[in-house]
Formats: C-alpha cells, structure tokens, sequence
C-alpha cells in the first residue's frame, strides 16, 4: 500500500481535478491511499476518491501532511502550488517541502511533473 498526500492552492484546484479525472486507472486502485488537506480532499472526493481528510491547509493541514512525512507515512507528495498567489500559512508550504527533501519523498510541484512520478508508483 503507497500512501499519497495531494493539496492544491486554490487557483490550481480546477488542474488538480482534471489530473484526478485523467489519471484514474493508475490513482484509483486499492494499493493506493490518499491524503489531502480540506479544500483539495472534498475536490477529491468528488472526483471519485476515497480519502483521508485533513485539516485546510491555511489552518494546519500542510504542517499535519509535513509530519506524516517526517514520520515516514508518505510515500509521495502532489503538491500544485499556485506561483502566482500569496499563502498565509507559506511557513507551512516550505516546511513541508523542505521534510520532502529530509526525508527523499518525491514531490510533483506541477501537472507535468505529477504525471511522470505516479507512473514509477506502479
Ligand atoms: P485546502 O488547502 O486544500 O484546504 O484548500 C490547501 C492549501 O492551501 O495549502
């Protein structure tokens, strides 16, 4: 079983879904756990996922999805970070991408990227 963390800021949540939508046969299968915070998980869900929700990121979800990986619980990270917006919580964002480093998750910081690594999943 691979657990996998998805959150997306809001202006690239639209993108988000349409990966989910484009990618089912490999995402949506019963080696596959997903984790997301708030906002993206009930996206996700009505995608056609079933997921394990956090918290919204503003509020604490990036830094419970940073802990799990600091514990060794994720085993990949799709994180569609919007460039062209200001975060609140990006004190959270960087811990978050800084514990992928720490800990060697592989991390997909865009569509493209994401498409390649689900691929080495399974
Ligand atoms: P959300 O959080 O999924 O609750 O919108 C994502 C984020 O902004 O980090």
């Amino acid at each position: 079983m691979k657990t996998i963390a998805i959150i997306a800021h809001d202006g690239k949540k639209p993108e988000m879904v349409q990966f989910l939508n484009g990618n089912k046969e490999i995402l949506n299968s019963n080696e596959i756990k997903i984790i997301a915070t708030g906002t993206t998980g009930s996206k996700t869900e009505a995608a056609g996922y079933k997921v394990e929700k956090l918290l919204s990121g503003p509020l604490g979800g990036d830094a419970q999805i940073a802990a799990r990986i600091a514990e060794g619980l994720v085993d990949m990270v799709i994180f569609f970070r919007d460039p062209l917006d200001k975060h609140p919580h990006e004190p959270d964002i960087f811990m978050l991408m800084r514990l992928c480093d720490v800990h060697n998750v592989p991390l997909a910081t865009n569509p493209a990227t994401a498409k390649l690594i689900i691929r080495g999943l399974v």
